[in-house]
């Protein structure tokens, strides 16, 4: 088991805590492997407490500062990939937040 996948494997359990910890021992570019939580997409960096790419770091953070009511117009199972990740702002919101986001975390990590 390499390195990387060991850090992976930290991150699957939501736990902010354990992840800085363990951050301490890895270098930081190993991150970048690290796709995007919520899309799949290439990372750029923690943002709100969560691994994700610029995409859906702009997409919490425009559903965080507006009174926004995004309705789900089907079942409210939408697939939020890459490639569909704009087409229901709904379940990529909840993505969002059952992964963890809040904007009570700054971006702590900022790569390249
Ligand atoms: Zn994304
Ligand atoms: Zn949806």
């Amino acid at each position: 088991m390499s390195r990387t996948s060991i850090l992976v494997l930290e991150l699957e359990s939501p736990s902010w805590n354990l992840f800085m910890k363990k951050l301490r021992w890895f270098p930081q570019a190993q991150i970048e492997i690290i796709p995007c939580k919520v899309c799949g997409d290439k990372s750029s960096g923690v943002h709100y407490g969560v691994i994700t790419c610029e995409g859906c770091k702009g997409f919490f953070r425009r559903s965080q500062s507006s009174v926004v009511n995004y309705q789900c117009p089907r079942q409210k199972n939408c697939v939020v990939d890459r490639i569909n990740r704009n087409r229901c702002q709904y379940c990529r919101l909840q993505k969002c937040l059952t992964l963890g986001m809040s904007r009570d975390v700054l971006t702590i990590i900022q790569l390249s």
